[in-house]
């Protein structure tokens, strides 16, 4: 690679060949087209389109509908593709090359072990089935030339009762390939002080957790989520932004969201600062953002304002079959559409590897690694 200007707008080659970190992605939100009609088929699931273009299609216009009951029925049809250790593992093995591909060199994949029981696998099966597919995702890659690392993230869904039990199942595997716990699903109504519990149960067996919060609900919500869940990252987190009042050209403005408070003053509220001063990444995920109405476009995501503004901001593809999107894809529309430079997508990145639920010495690794030599900052010159 030669060296570039770090200010420059880099194209989609140099960004494919960044090597990136996910660690907001969906299992069951990122399954091949492809493989949804095989398995169907084979399961006698009866799908909404019989070719693998139209079902891509069909998906993505779903999750843009803007419709919740669209977005919810989009899932159910992974899911139900998703029920035998079998096709949990191809699932997972393709989802790793896939990531490899897109030149990720450490992902976290998450999903709910719970949603995966029609087929009467156990908890325990669930988990060593996708273990199995990370495995031979890995290899696979790895014989293609792709060195690329994952972990589990596995989930309750929010509006179920086995948050306790899905917390012992983490622990329980959390040497063999599980590195975190999440809670998903539906965020307003279903806050972390619904079951208090499982918190202290987490934080005694010092399991890294990250929370969706900030994404269908407000502060309400990420309060809850770093105070009663003490979660290490936040899952979106991106209405932060709410408790940020922007003074543009002197006039006071708490914007929110649509808001464009760009190179104005930004005055933080306190959850805003706790936040900025424990340095919570933010796993931050724009495309799946403008499909659910948290934000209104890429170049107005809070996305940016939050990176000039110094907090941990981290970016993600979260479904990347439902928003038809990659890391490279969001990367690129971040450079094309609000004006990231090389420099900027190198900084998230290396803020994700700084947030991986690994070891410091672990994480302090992978920040070497996706520091690409030619663009790697030294007190604020370039090599
Ligand atoms: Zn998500």
């Amino acid at each position: 690679m030669t060296t570039q200007d770090p200010g420059a707008r880099p194209g989609e080659a140099l960004i494919r060949a960044l090597p990136k970190v996910v660690l907001h992605d969906h299992l069951d939100g990122g399954v091949r087209p492809q493989t949804v009609l095989e398995l169907a088929d084979a399961a006698g699931h009866e799908l909404p389109a019989a070719d693998a273009e139209s079902l891509a299609a069909w998906f993505r216009d779903a999750a843009d509908s803007g419709s919740l009951v669209r977005y919810i029925e989009t899932f159910q049809h992974t899911i139900a593709v998703m029920q035998t250790a079998d096709n949990l593992a191809r699932i997972a093995r393709e989802a790793v090359l896939d990531l490899a591909a897109d030149g990720i060199v450490y992902a976290e994949q998450r999903w709910a072990p719970e949603q995966h029981q029609d087929g009467g696998l156990s908890l325990p099966a669930a988990v060593e089935a996708v273990q199995a597919g990370i495995d031979d995702g890995i290899a696979a890659a790895a014989a293609d030339g792709h060195i690329i690392r994952v972990g589990q993230l596995v989930g309750a869904m929010r509006q179920g009762d086995r948050w306790q039990e899905i917390a012992e199942l983490a622990v329980a595997y959390r040497d063999r390939g599980v590195v975190g716990f999440d809670i998903a699903g539906p965020e307003a109504g279903f806050l972390p002080s619904r079951h208090l519990p499982v918190w202290r149960y987490l934080a005694e067996y010092e399991l890294p957790v990250t929370i969706h919060a900030g994404e269908a609900a407000g502060l309400d919500s990420i309060a809850q989520a770093v105070h009663l869940g003490q979660a290490d990252r936040l899952g979106h987190g991106a209405r932060i932004i709410e408790d940020i009042a922007f003074v543009v050209d002197g006039d006071p403005a708490a914007e929110g969201l649509s808001g464009d408070g760009r190179g104005g003053a930004a005055d933080l509220g306190r959850l805003a600062h706790w936040v900025r001063d424990h340095q919570i990444p933010l796993e931050l995920c724009p495309v799946s953002n403008l499909q659910t109405g948290t934000a209104e476009s890429i170049a107005k995501h809070p996305i940016t304002r939050l990176k000039e503004l110094d907090f941990a901001v981290t970016l993600n593809t979260d479904n990347r079959l439902m928003s038809r999107t990659s890391m490279t894809h969001e990367m690129k529309l971040l450079v094309d559409e609000a004006g990231w430079t090389l420099d900027d997508l190198v900084d998230v990145t290396v803020t994700a590897a700084w947030g991986a639920f690994m070891h410091h010495d672990e994480r302090r690794d992978l920040v070497e690694q996706v520091l690409v030599p030619g663009f790697q900052k030294v007190e604020g010159a370039l090599v």
